[in-house]
């Protein structure tokens, strides 16, 4: 099923978690040792699987000269996907990504993903972090999410880069990004939410938002987005905070806020993080679902055991 079919069918918030796949050579075993764990608990609906970029390096070699490298850390996105609908009857949802992709490749992998019967994508644009060299794909890439999604969509008329005579068409509920806090790169919030109205006007059925521990920032942005006109669900998506390290690098890499009240608490009792932060998404969790969220959308990637005893938590109440 869509996830867009989910959510409108849903009676109740709909609990989805995100993992991510094995570092390469890592086993596959352990990411459903984590998803028997939670198909016993809770049974979400659909499953979203990251999507992780070929990373460009150069490496100096022992003559001083330069090597240029290529490598993907995790791959195993599709197959993983593949695997978590048959093993577990639940649907997968794919992200896919724009950096490091040409235009003929995303096509390649919605080919697959098609003929695998996975009918749900997560579009995104991904990140050329400092560290690499970016690919140099020489302009035949798709630059922002909203290129993917409208490619998407044009496969989903029939429409292949190449004109193709009678071409099946693909048939694919997409999703994109939020940003309740903005996206780092943006101008403004009001500016970036614009941008979001294009990637749901090209098509987007839904959005996930970027993790937030303050939920006002969440019903702020969910405000604007409605006054801008994007009326598609808007998931909010959850981490939670599992260490005190947590404070100095979510905020680094995913460019969000930590409320006062939370960092003062970690900081006086580090050795209680996951604690506090179990705590703090229960109570985020509760009130997100009370004021009518979609659903609840839970980053677990490796560990899934404090999302489960968040919802552990929710379902007593
Ligand atoms: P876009 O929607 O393309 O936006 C990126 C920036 O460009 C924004 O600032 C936007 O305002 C701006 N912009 C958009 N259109 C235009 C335009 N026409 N002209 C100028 N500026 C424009 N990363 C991964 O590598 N793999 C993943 O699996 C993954 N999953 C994610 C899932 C979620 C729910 C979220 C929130 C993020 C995820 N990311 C993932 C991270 C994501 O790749 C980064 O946040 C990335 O910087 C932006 O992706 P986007 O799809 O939001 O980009």
């Amino acid at each position: 099923m869509k996830v867009i079919e989910h959510y409108e069918k849903a009676t109740e918030p709909l609990i989805s978690f995100e993992i991510i796949p094995p570092k390469r050579g890592g086993s596959v075993q352990t990411i459903f040792e984590s998803l028997d764990k939670v198909v016993d608990k809770v049974k979400p609906p659909f499953i979203d699987v990251t999507y992780h970029a070929a990373e460009a390096y150069v490496e100096e070699q022992a003559d001083g000269t330069l090597k240029r490298m290529v490598r993907r850390k995790r791959p195993g996105t599709i197959g993983l996907c593949a695997a978590i609908l048959h093993r577990y009857g639940i649907d997968p949802v794919p992200h896919l990504i724009c950096e490091g992709f040409t235009r003929e490749e995303s096509e390649d992998a919605l080919i697959e993903l098609n003929y695998l019967g996975i009918h749900n994508i997560l579009a995104i644009r991904g990140d050329n972090n400092g560290s690499q060299v970016s690919l140099n794909l020489n302009g035949t890439a798709n630059k922002y999410a909203i290129d993917l999604v409208k490619q998407i969509r044009q496969m989903n008329e029939g429409d292949y880069i190449e004109d193709i005579v009678n071409a099946e068409p693909t048939n694919f509920c997409v999703g994109v990004a939020g940003y309740p806090e903005k996206h780092f790169e943006a101008p403004n919030l009001d500016w970036d939410i614009k941008r979001l109205k294009d990637k749901v006007d090209a098509g987007a059925d839904y959005v996930v938002t970027q993790m937030f521990f303050d939920n006002s920032a969440y019903f702020s942005f969910v405000e604007k987005c409605r006054e801008n006109g994007i009326d598609v669900p808007i998931v909010p998506g959850l981490k939670i905070l599992t260490t005190n390290n947590h404070l100095k690098s979510l905020p680094k890499y995913f460019h969000l806020n930590i409320p006062d009240v939370l960092t003062a608490e970690v900081d006086a009792n580090p050795e209680r993080a996951k604690e506090i932060g179990i705590e703090w998404a229960q109570k985020q969790t509760l009130e997100l679902m009370e004021a009518g969220a979609p659903g609840i959308h839970y980053y677990i990637m490796g560990d899934p055991q404090p999302a489960l005893d968040v919802i552990d938590f929710v379902q007593k109440k």
